[in-house]
């Protein structure tokens, strides 16, 4: 059993936040760990959801508790407790170095750090409204009318309504053995509805979100919710009634509110630096983007830009520091269309030869360890005269033939990333440069560098937008990350399309 040293056993008052990191990191030093971090965490989570005109789901849950992680020869030990006290710390140390003991055992290569600056800081996203002093009645009460709108077109054919608000508060300080002290509070905020409509043998359903982002209650925008429940209802109605889309090949214009999720899957997942080097495969395995591949592999064409940012005003995985207490950052990973860099945390920067980590440490909970996740990761609008650089509204004028392509929908990808299949939310006809009218049950197929690189026209910066998501899952067991993909409409050509059965 590890002791309490001596000068720490004088601290008044252990149960403060910061008495007890301390604590922790002064005995993880003194069982001869060359590493240590200690995260205390306290999380709120309010999750409102409503079906048609009831109240489904109300949830306002407070979750605390800290995670240790030691380094002992090389090898990893991590515990976690639910108790911050003083007493607890001791036996959570103890039992996350015991647990380095046995790991070192199976052990072939030794973990090594990339050096990190030890820092003193406190970050707060900043929010304009504290979502969690808004009446739980009112939250409802936006609900309820959403669906009740949208159920209003029940006679045109509108049978179900779902909505949903989500708000999250987490609070977490991380100290490590190498003299940082980071305290952090992150808002994040989500909401949106749905509805389905019924015609002619046929179920479709349309939805509308306020992208999930790392905001206040400012995100829900009672307001712009309301104002597209007409739009939204009316386009569920046309697209049940809508032909479905033809096996083929097509020209497709995709919106940010469809593109995030490509982006994704195809260049977020694959270039997570674990799962390149083999150590992650599960939720569709490893990648294609090896480090053989690294400064040469043609990703995307040239004017093909994705930049990660945890900088981001807003960005659903916008941070101060990750959960190594790195530093949040700016940089590439495919420039000029190449592929010039990963997604790290310290550990697999280190594998590489990388000389510092970019940032990309995260952990769901107090109680999971630490693993690789996907920051924002956006890609770059096209440059100002850029000759690739169309708006939204010249791609459709200048389509001769294709599909515009709104929302997501089902989606697939292999074990290294390469084949992919997506679908969407809402699909219309363009012929000759208008929108002649929406189709159904489309799916699109590609190779991811094949994909990227049939990229030809690109929007400018003035139609960027921040989509992402709430819930991309990976390790096992399961930890859920949120990120950013920010991004603007491009049209891409020759994808083959299917029909979503
Ligand atoms: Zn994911």
């Amino acid at each position: 059993m590890v002791q309490v040293p001596a000068p720490l056993s004088e601290i008044k008052n252990l149960n403060s936040v910061a008495d007890l990191a301390a604590m922790a990191i002064a005995l993880i030093r003194k069982a001869g760990c060359e590493y240590g971090d200690i995260r205390l965490c306290s999380y709120r989570y309010q999750n409102l959801r409503a079906r048609d005109h009831s109240l489904e789901l109300l949830s306002d849950n407070i979750n605390s508790g800290f995670g240790v992680r030691v380094l002992l020869n090389g090898a990893w030990g991590f515990a976690a407790s639910p108790h911050k006290t003083p007493e607890e710390i001791v036996r959570i140390v103890d039992k996350a170095v015991e647990i380095a003991k046995g790991s070192r055992l199976s052990q072939k290569n030794r973990v090594q750090l990339v050096p990190v600056e030890a820092y003193r800081d406190n970050y707060v996203t900043p929010i304009e409204i504290e979502p969690f002093e808004i009446a739980i009645a009112e939250k409802a009460e936006l609900l309820l009318t959403i669906n009740d709108r949208l159920l209003s077109y029940s006679k045109k054919g509108i049978k179900k309504a779902n909505s949903f608000i989500y708000l999250s508060r987490e609070e977490k300080t991380f100290a490590s053995t190498e003299g940082s002290l980071i305290e952090q509070t992150l808002y994040r905020s989500y909401a949106g509805y749905n509805c389905t409509a019924v015609a002619n043998g046929d179920v479709q359903s349309r939805s509308y979100e306020r992208a999930p982002l790392n905001l206040g209650y400012e995100n829900v925008n009672a307001q712009d919710l309301l104002s597209q429940i007409e739009r939204v209802a009316e386009e569920a109605i046309e697209k049940v009634k809508a032909p479905k889309g033809k096996y083929g090949c097509s020209t497709l214009i995709l919106k940010p509110t469809n593109l995030w999720l490509t982006i994704h899957e195809s260049v977020g997942h694959p270039t997570e630096l674990d799962r390149v080097l083999g150590y992650e495969a599960n939720f569709a395995g490893t990648s294609f983007a090896t480090p053989d591949k690294l400064r040469k592999l043609r990703y995307a064409a040239p004017w093909i830009n994705f930049k990660c940012d945890r900088t981001q005003p807003g960005g659903r995985a916008t941070v101060g520091y990750d959960d190594e207490g790195v530093k949040s950052q700016e940089w590439y990973v495919v420039k000029d269309g190449i592929l010039v860099d990963y997604l790290t945390d310290r550990e697999t920067a280190y594998r590489i030869g990388r000389g510092s980590s970019n940032g990309c440490s995260f952990a769901d909970s107090w109680g999971s360890i630490p693993i690789v996740r996907i920051p924002n990761l956006g890609l770059e609008p096209g440059a100002e005269g850029g000759s690739n650089t169309a708006t939204l509204e010249e791609m459709i004028a200048d389509t001769e033939d294709g599909i515009l392509i709104d929302g997501i929908g089902s989606y697939s990808i292999d074990q290294q990333r390469r084949n992919f299949q997506f679908g969407g939310d809402a699909f219309w006809k363009i012929k000759k440069g208008k929108i002649v009218g929406m189709l159904k049950d489309i799916v699109y197929h590609s190779m991811t560098t094949d994909f990227w690189n049939s990229v030809d026209a690109i929007a400018p910066a003035s139609e960027l937008q921040q989509w992402g998501t709430n819930m991309c899952g990976k390790g096992e067991p399961m930890q859920i990350a949120q990120m950013t993909h920010a991004c603007v409409p491009v049209r891409v050509r020759n994808i083959e399309i299917g029909v979503a059965s």
